[in-house]
C-alpha cells in the first residue's frame, strides 16, 4: 500500500507551499529534482547534494533498465541501497528516453517496442512492463509510461496520442494494484509466519519499494480542449499526483505557461502536480506562479558542464575572456562551496583546460541555484509575498544574458 501523502500547506494566489511524505522521507514543493539519469546526478557526489538541499532526485528507468538492468538492482534491495541514496527517488516511466533516444522505435496499442541506443537490442516497453521495472527499482514515486507526441503536432494526432495515454494509464494502475496487492499478501502472510509463497500474478516481480507512489500524467499537446479530456480521463483512474508531460519540447514560452496554468487548474487540490522537463529559472518561478508544485530538467547540471552558469547577477558563460582575471566569486550572493572557495579566473581556467574539477564545481553552483530558488519560492509563499519576489527575480533575469 501507498504511504505516500501530500498535505497543503498554504497557498499565495495559485501557488501553493506544501510537503508530500515517502517511505524514504519527506519533501518540502515547490521541489525541484536534480536529474540523476543513470543513479548518479553528473559531477555531483551525493553528500553534496544533500547539503546544496537536494530532498529528491530523479532517475530514468530507460537507462537503468538497460544498463546495468532491474533486475539486477533489485537483487541489491532497490535502487536506495544500490546507489546508496537514502531519501525520496522518483523514477520517470522510460517512454520519454524510447522517443528522444531509442532507435527504431514502433508504438503499437500494445506498448512501444525499440532498439537500445547502446548496443542495438530489441525491447518491448509496455505500459505493465514500465510499471513492473519501477517496481523492482523501488523508486518512491513511479510514473505511467505515457506516449510522447513530438512537437508541432495536428491536432488530430495530439488527440489518438492523448487517448493511447490515457488506455496506456489504466493499465498501469491496475498492474500497479495487482502488485501492492501481492506485495501486501506477501507481508501478511510472513507477518502471521505461514512459509508457503504464492504463485499469483505479480508473483514474478521483486518489489524493491512497497510504499511506492504511481503518478499519471496529462497529455494533449498545447490543445487546451485535449488537456482537459486527458486530466478528466487521468483522474477518474486516480493517482497519487499528477504530471503534466508534453511540454517544454520546442513549443513558444507563452504557450508553455498558458496551457500549464490552465491544466494545473483542472487537476485535484489535495494532489501534487509535477511539471515535467521544465525549465529555466524563471520557469519554475512563473509555473510556481500557476500552481505547479514539482519540477525536473537536465538545465543546471548540463548547462554547468558546458560553462554556463546561472547567478543572481545574470547568466554567466565562463568561457568568456572577460573573467581571465576576474577574482571574484561566480556569485557573490551564493553560499556553495564553489563560491566560498574559487574565482571566476579559476573557474575559467578549469573549464578551458577541460579539468573534471569544473564540471563538478559549476554543478555544485548551478544545483545549488535552483535549490536555493525553491527555497526562496518556498519562503515567499509562506509568508504571502510571492508575487513581490516574482517581480523582483523576473526583472534580475531580464538582466541576465551578459554574455550571450
Ligand atoms: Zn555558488
Amino acid at each position: 500500500m501507498s504511504s505516500f501523502q501530500f498535505t497543503l500547506l498554504g497557498t499565495d494566489g495559485a501557488a501553493r507551499r506544501g510537503e508530500f511524505h515517502t517511505p524514504h522521507g519527506v519533501v518540502q514543493t515547490p521541489a525541484f529534482m536534480p536529474v540523476g539519469t543513470q543513479g548518479t546526478v553528473k559531477a555531483a557526489l551525493h553528500r553534496d547534494l544533500r547539503d546544496a538541499g537536494a530532498e529528491i532526485i530523479l532517475g530514468n528507468t530507460y537507462h537503468l533498465f538497460l544498463r546495468p538492468g532491474d533486475e539486477l538492482i533489485a537483487r541489491r534491495g532497490g535502487l536506495h541501497q544500490f546507489i546508496s541514496w537514502n531519501g525520496p527517488i522518483l523514477t520517470d516511466s522510460g517512454g520519454f528516453q524510447i522517443f528522444s533516444l531509442a532507435e527504431r522505435r514502433v508504438i503499437r496499442e500494445e506498448g512501444a517496442e525499440f532498439q537500445s541506443h547502446l548496443d542495438g537490442s530489441r525491447h518491448m516497453l509496455t505500459p505493465e512492463r514500465a510499471v513492473d521495472i519501477q517496481a523492482r527499482l523501488g523508486s518512491d514515486i513511479a510514473m505511467v509510461l505515457d506516449e510522447c507526441l513530438s512537437y508541432p503536432a495536428t491536432r488530430d494526432e495530439a488527440a489518438a496520442s492523448m487517448q493511447r495515454s490515457a488506455r496506456w494509464a489504466r493499465r498501469c494502475r491496475e498492474r500497479f494494484s495487482q502488485l501492492s496487492a501481492f506485495a501486501q499478501a506477501t507481508a501478511d502472510r510472513s507477518a502471521s509466519a505461514e512459509a508457503t509463497a504464492d504463485r499469483g500474478a505479480g508473483s514474478e516481480v521483486q518489489v524493491s519499494n512497497p510504499g511506492q507512489a504511481l503518478f499519471g500524467i496529462i497529455q494533449g499537446g498545447v490543445y487546451q480542449d485535449l488537456r482537459d479530456e486527458s486530466a478528466a480521463a487521468t483522474t477518474a483512474v486516480g493517482f497519487e499526483g499528477y504530471a503534466i508531460g508534453g511540454l517544454s519540447v520546442g513549443e513558444p514560452v507563452e504557450v508553455m505557461y498558458g496551457v500549464t496554468g490552465q491544466t494545473a487548474r483542472g487537476l485535484p487540490v489535495d494532489r501534487p502536480r509535477y511539471l515535467m522537463g521544465a525549465g529555466t529559472p524563471e520557469d519554475l518561478v512563473e509555473c510556481v506562479a500557476r500552481g505547479i508544485d514539482m519540477f525536473d530538467c537536465v538545465m543546471p547540471t548540463r548547462n554547468a558542464r558546458n560553462g554556463q552558469l546561472f547567478t543572481s547577477e545574470g547568466r554567466i558563460n565562463i568561457r568568456n575572456a572577460r573573467y581571465a582575471e576576474d577574482d571574484r566569486p561566480l556569485d557573490p550572493a551564493c553560499g556553495c562551496y564553489t563560491c566560498r572557495h574559487h574565482s571566476r579566473a579559476y573557474l575559467r581556467h578549469l573549464y578551458l583546460a577541460g579539468e573534471m574539477t569544473a564540471g563538478a564545481l559549476n554543478t555544485l553552483h548551478n544545483l545549488t541555484f535552483y535549490l536555493d530558488t525553491m527555497r526562496r519560492i518556498r519562503d515567499a509563499i509562506a509568508f504571502r509575498t510571492f508575487d513581490t519576489f516574482r517581480q523582483g527575480f523576473l526583472r534580475s533575469a531580464s538582466r541576465l544574458s551578459l554574455d550571450s
